[in-house]
């Protein structure tokens, strides 16, 4: 199926105009400061939350 009719540019790039990118939030990490994704483990020490962090090592 194909649409009846063609969709004018204003139409198309008024739609996109929703489309934009954001920049990703960062936080600092309250242990180690370096910046880290909220909700997410610390690549540098592997804090979470208070009573959770996770083993970060060089190895698998
Ligand atoms: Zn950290």
């Amino acid at each position: 199926m194909l649409p009846t009719q063609k969709e004018s540019r204003a139409r198309t790039r008024s739609r996109r105009a929703h489309h934009a990118k954001t920049a990703a939030h960062y936080m600092d990490c309250p242990k180690c400061n370096s910046p880290k994704l909220p909700h997410a483990a610390c690549d540098n020490c592997g804090y979470v939350r208070p009573g959770l962090s996770l083993k970060v090592g060089k190895g698998k």
